[in-house]
């Protein structure tokens, strides 16, 4: 297999696993690397890294909340570990799963309501939701080009989305 170097750590690395960012071709550590400070970057830059917290903090808090009270109904834990509860206040209990949409309708709205309370403009809201969930698409049409599955690029986004709220 023909192999090419990394141009960014000059990694021999066989063509087929080089991924072009940017007009350079980079192997996959050195991709993963790239992303992960650009989504830092694009969180830091739009300031809401605050915000994102919070908001998972609640959606945890709610989820949690709504898992005892339906154990309690019940009348067992759960023990599907996928369940996942409906979030009060939400008025469809599933969220909108397109593969490249990273936010749910349900975290969109808490989103934008955070950042509204906060006094910020709607347009400014708007825009910055924007921004994050290109960022996501962005790295689902590159799993895409990898020919990753549909699962496997949720999974990620999942994945990010976690590694986004800590
Ligand atoms: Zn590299």
């Amino acid at each position: 297999m023909k192999e090419r170097e990394c141009d960014n750590c000059n990694n021999p690395t066989p063509k087929r696993f080089l991924g072009k960012i940017n007009g350079l071709y980079l192997c996959k550590k050195c991709r993963i690397e790239l992303r992960k400070n650009h989504r830092k970057q694009t969180i830091k830059e739009s300031g809401i890294k605050e915000e994102l917290q919070k908001l998972s903090s609640k959606i945890k808090k709610e989820r949690e909340y709504s898992r005892k009270s339906y154990e309690k109904r019940i009348g067992h834990k759960v023990i599907n570990k996928n369940y996942q509860p409906i979030i009060k206040g939400a008025k469809i209990g599933k969220p909108i799963h397109l593969y490249n949409l990273f936010l749910s309708f349900q975290e969109k709205k808490c989103l934008f309501r955070i950042l509204r309370q906060r006094g910020m403009s709607e347009r400014d809201v708007k825009e910055r939701i924007k921004d994050l969930i290109e960022e996501q698409q962005r790295l689902g049409k590159i799993m895409k080009k990898e020919n990753k599955t549909k699962l496997q690029i949720k999974q990620k986004q999942q994945e990010l989305l976690e590694e986004l709220w800590k």
